[in-house]
């Protein structure tokens, strides 16, 4: 006889994770004891891991996380990427499609200027890169390693780059690296950007409060905002802001199954 493997659990609501709040709802699941299991891309060495059940890497395109999907009985996935996360957001659109999932998309809200505040909004990362190659300053970079590449032909500013994990593609050839993880206070972000001379922070608008205290930083010290906006989500699916609607849709989700 040959031999087989076993069958594969199930599990389902799968959470597409990566952020705090996905980490969030997964605590929530399992404190109800609504079995689901949280995805990770795999990107950052040492990650936060949520509670509960996680798997670790890429599904293999819309193909494999439709696979997934059918493999694991999953009738519920919730995509908890980051907002500019954008192919994971249409696999997890046409994946669900296909096998007739559920989506929730849970996206915390963007962030919007105080009256204090007066921002640079561009599209998308190339466009910030633009905006910056028309004259030469001192930028506080805050987009993330996957983004930095963009930046690479600039050489008349000079780049204070941020990242979790090194980048590993080419840099702007005057910058200082320096490795951290949020959550950061506008005490330390104050000072950051004044012990640099930081004239230009550019940030993606990722929302939420871990990290927001670099914009107030930069408004106490009338430093120019270049903000790049969210990229739009793919059609479908039932959007939330919050850990706790999302709790909600999926209990209501399951319940119809
Ligand atoms: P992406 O460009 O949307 O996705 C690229 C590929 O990575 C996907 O096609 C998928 O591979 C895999 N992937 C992404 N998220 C995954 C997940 N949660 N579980 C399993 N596979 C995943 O993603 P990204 O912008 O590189 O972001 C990767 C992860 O980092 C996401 O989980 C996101 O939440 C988190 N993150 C991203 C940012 C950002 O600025 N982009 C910031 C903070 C955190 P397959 O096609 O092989 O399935």
């Amino acid at each position: 006889m040959p031999a087989t493997d076993p069958p594969a659990p199930t599990s389902p609501v799968l959470i597409l994770g990566g952020t705090g709040e996905a980490r969030a709802l997964a605590a929530a699941l399992v404190a109800e004891g609504i079995g689901c299991v949280s995805s990770l891309a795999g990107r950052v060495t040492d990650p936060a891991l949520p509670v509960g059940e996680v798997r670790i890497g890429g599904f293999g395109g819309v193909q494999g996380l439709t696979r997934w999907l059918a493999e694991h009985h999953c009738t519920t996935v919730v995509d908890a990427t980051h907002p500019f996360a954008q192919q994971i957001s249409r696999n997890a659109a046409d994946a669900t499609a296909a096998t007739g999932a559920k989506l929730i998309s849970l996206r915390r809200p963007a962030w919007t200027p105080g009256p204090d505040e007066t921002w640079t909004t561009v599209a998308d990362i190339e466009a910030a890169a633009r905006h910056l190659s028309t004259r030469a300053g001192r930028v506080f970079l805050t987009t993330g390693r996957q983004d930095v590449g963009a930046f690479a032909g600039i050489d008349d500013s000079w780049f204070l780059i941020r990242v979790v994990d090194p980048p590993t593609g080419p840099l702007p050839p005057r910058r200082q690296v320096i490795r951290s993880r949020g959550p950061y206070l506008v005490v330390g972000e104050r000072e950051i950007m004044r012990d640099n001379r930081i004239d230009t922070l550019v940030t993606k608008n990722s929302g939420g409060v871990l990290t927001a205290a670099k914009l107030r930083a930069a408004a106490e010290l009338g430093i120019e905002v270049v903000m790049i906006a969210r990229p739009p989500l793919p059609v479908g699916g039932t959007r939330v802001a919050s850990v706790g609607d999302a709790v909600v849709v999926v209990r209501q989700a399951l319940a119809l199954r």
